[in-house]
């Protein structure tokens, strides 16, 4: 059986895109948010209230045939008793295991799935170096972490975050940062994308390239996402981001949703991410997953670029998300697509001129 009315907790960017792709294919995304402002409420309909609150996301599921998430950080005693209202995708499991930086790690490690050396630590004695001081929980973007290169920098990072319920990571130097996207569908069909190439600033995505293209990285991330979605029973899109270390694949994290590293994947694939997330929650056959050409993408972070020079770029797609600036906060992106590697390049180039990050 096929569904098309989906009910979304969270009102964020990703859900924009997520109803955006939805009209083509005759499925209308229902948003349940605190804010009647939020990106997707503004291309969709909205109930307002209180993320967890057990009585709006009783009326949520009540209108959708399947309920999804925007907002990963929602509790799983949430989300649990919607599971006799209606379908929960991804499982809840997933999202679960996700929210909890040392859980990702031993479902990881337990798939032979490489991870970093990390432990869980409680006190500032059981820090080594270097390392990453990071909360298991509630962390993205770069928040939540801190980098510790060396024993002067022990005090002030155990300062800013230090309290119990703390994962301490040894600190990986990779040659590259890639994530790979894919979808599960209800009958099991897996797909994926190209990898992309990401650059990060103080821990949140900059800029991506895809496909990046490399004969052994890509078979094995393929492996790893694999046994991560038949270990949950996994249904819809799942992002896993890894390190290059010494040309093997570390996994750093999961998400159990669409993903800014695929982003790219509206102007630059066949089908994009957003669509096969639709498609798979709904029970629909899977898309084609063919990269068009080479893309680049840009994050708009805290201020929106001029969008008219921008736009004078070749092959450039630009996403304003329709939220208020403030420091640090996604905004929007761009999508460069070219025929060729050395056009996108060179595209890019021009068009981070024109972006500055705050
Ligand atoms: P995360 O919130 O875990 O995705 O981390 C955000 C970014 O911080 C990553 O994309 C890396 O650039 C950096 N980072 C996180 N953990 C480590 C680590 N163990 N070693 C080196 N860099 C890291």
């Amino acid at each position: 059986m096929t569904f098309s009315r989906v009910g979304i907790v969270g009102a964020g960017q990703l859900g924009r895109m997520l109803a955006l792709a939805g009209y083509p294919l005759g499925i209308r995304c229902l948003f349940l948010d605190r804010s009647a402002a939020a990106p997707a409420a503004q291309v969709a309909p909205i109930i307002t209230g209180e993320l967890e609150d057990a009585a709006q996301l009783a009326a949520l599921a009540a209108r959708s045939d399947v309920v999804t998430f925007d907002w990963e950080n929602i509790s799983g005693s949430a989300l649990a008793p919607l599971e006799a209202l209606t379908k929960v995708r991804p499982p809840r499991a997933a999202l679960e295991v996700s929210q909890d930086r040392l859980s990702e790690k031993a479902l990881f490690a337990g798939l032979r799935i490489p991870v970093a050396a990390h432990a869980a630590v409680d006190s500032k004695d059981e820090l080594g170096l270097p390392g990453v001081l990071k909360t298991r929980r509630l962390g993205y973007d770069g928040k939540g972490q801190i980098v510790v290169q060396n024993a002067a920098r022990l005090d002030a990072a155990w300062a800013a975050i230090g309290a119990p319920g703390l994962i301490y990571e040894r600190f990986q130097e990779f040659s590259r940062e890639i994530s790979i996207v894919g979808a599960r569908s209800a009958t099991g069909q897996i797909v994926f994308y190209p990898l992309s190439a990401n650059t990060h600033g103080s821990g949140i995505l900059h800029y991506g390239i895809a496909p990046f293209t490399n004969r052994l990285l890509e078979p094995a991330a393929r492996t790893y996402m694999k046994r991560v979605m038949k270990a949950l029973d996994y249904v819809g899109v799942l992002a896993i981001e890894f390190f290059v270390v010494k040309g093997r694949l570390v996994a750093n994290e999961m998400a159990p949703r669409v993903h800014n590293s695929g982003h790219w994947t509206i102007e630059g694939c066949v089908t994009s991410q957003f669509e096969n997330h639709l498609r798979a929650i709904c029970g629909m056959p899977l898309g084609s997953t063919r990269a068009l050409g080479y893309t680049a993408m840009i994050n708009f972070l805290g201020k929106m670029p001029d969008r008219e020079r921008l736009l004078a770029i070749d092959g450039l797609a630009f996403h304003d998300y329709g939220k208020e600036p403030r420091p640090g906060r996604k905004l929007g992106h761009c999508t460069i697509l070219k025929s060729r590697t050395a056009e996108r390049d060179a595209a890019l180039v021009d068009a981070l001129k024109l972006v500055q990050w705050s």
